[in-house]
């Protein structure tokens, strides 16, 4: 019995399950690869096989190769130098706790934007799966600042309010924030222009602004400290992070750069200058969160060389997304930063890590 109260019209289908929520459609027939897209696909149920976007499948396993847990870093050293009376500076010592606060709120909020706003709106199970993964290893990262906290004995409080009681820690999460809170909202739904730029705006204030160019001030300051000497269990622990974060990034640009390719009538003139005023402003943030946290110079780290450094940093990724430079040309003021990070050496340093490191014990079933 056909009900006439809720008419079909055949000319239009009901919307496209992007979610995988939606019933499952028995006469849908099998997904073929070139039906997979991006964004605005028929997710049904998630269909891993066959893969069409390799790159992430991959980054998906280099990412399990890369398990590592806080706990398994000592942090004797540290705390001895954290409990002596002359071991680090004032100056060292705020450096530290505001760097801590600020990754510590970080790591939530971009959790929270994968689980609660990403995930839902990329209709690709090969990024999903990625995705899953990026998730647990956010947990991984806030449970680092949580085992850093107890093993300091650090104030939980303060840390982990900085980002409500510290401005320049709260205007870069209220920034990143604004992005997230239109696509989070359970009415939001991707497949206009406007709405897939809204997203497309979400994955460049996380993966390029968030994960791309913040993280990197904040692991330089620790990494200065650790070339020192100076709190190196922290450091290891944060090049463990870097290395997954480089892979987070890497992720996030090939996202944003595969939208773009399936949609190009989202990548307007006028769009890519809001990427780049984006970044702009990210940069701006950035120089006061450096200002705030170093108000003067130490260890080779000031405020004005990480404004140069985030000059430089931005620059990159307007290459990385076919964007022209935010910055006049800006040179690296932390070339030993680079040696961890330039892509083809963060290559090598995965590569090596990968074979020092083995994931896990071998189970022994005896
Ligand atoms: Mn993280
Ligand atoms: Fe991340």
């Amino acid at each position: 019995m056909l009900d006439w109260n809720e008419p079909r019209s055949p000319s239009l289908p009901s919307p496209a399950d992007t979610t995988g929520l939606g019933s499952i459609d028995r006469s849908g027939g099998r997904v073929s690869v070139d039906e997979k897209a991006m964004i605005n696909c028929r997710a049904d149920v998630n269909q891993l096989l066959p893969l069409k976007y390799k790159w992430a499948w991959e980054k998906y396993l280099a990412a399990c190769n890369n398990h590592w847990m806080p706990t398994e870093v000592s942090m004797q050293a540290d705390i001895a130098l954290w409990k002596s009376r002359d071991g680090l500076t004032e100056d060292e010592r705020r450096m530290v706790k505001r760097n801590l606060g600020f990754f510590a709120a970080s790591e939530s909020l971009v959790a929270n934007n994968i689980v609660l706003a990403i995930y839902r709106h990329l209709t690709n199970p090969e990024c999903r799966q990625y995705l899953l993964r990026q998730a647990f290893e956010e947990a991984v990262h806030t449970h680092t600042f949580q085992y850093i906290v107890e093993s300091l004995g650090l104030d939980e409080g303060e840390l982990f309010n900085m980002y409500r009681e510290i401005p320049s820690i709260t205007d870069k999460a209220a920034w990143a924030l604004r992005h997230t809170q239109g696509i989070e909202n359970p009415s939001f739904t991707t497949g206009t222009p406007e709405a897939d730029q809204a997203f497309l705006r979400d994955l460049i204030a996380f993966y390029v602004v968030f994960e791309g160019m913040w993280f990197y001030t904040g692991f330089a300051q620790i990494l200065a400290l650790g070339r020192r000497n100076k709190m190196v269990g922290i450091a290891e622990q944060y090049q463990y992070i870097l290395r997954d974060e480089s892979i987070h990034l890497n992720f996030g640009i090939d996202v944003i750069n595969q939208i773009r390719i399936e949609n190009p009538h989202l990548w307007t003139a006028a769009f890519q200058e809001e990427v780049r005023q984006m970044l702009r402003e990210a940069a701006e943030l950035e120089a006061a969160y450096g200002r705030d946290t170093m108000p003067r110079g130490f260890l080779g780290l000031n405020a004005a060389l990480c404004e140069q450094y985030m000059h430089f940093i931005a620059n990159r990724r307007c290459a990385q997304l076919g964007l022209t430079f935010v910055f006049p040309e800006a040179e690296n003021p932390f070339p030993w930063m680079s040696e961890a990070m330039d892509l083809k050496k963060e290559k090598n340093f995965f590569e090596t890590r990968v074979i020092d490191y083995q994931s896990g014990g071998a189970l022994a079933w005896d």
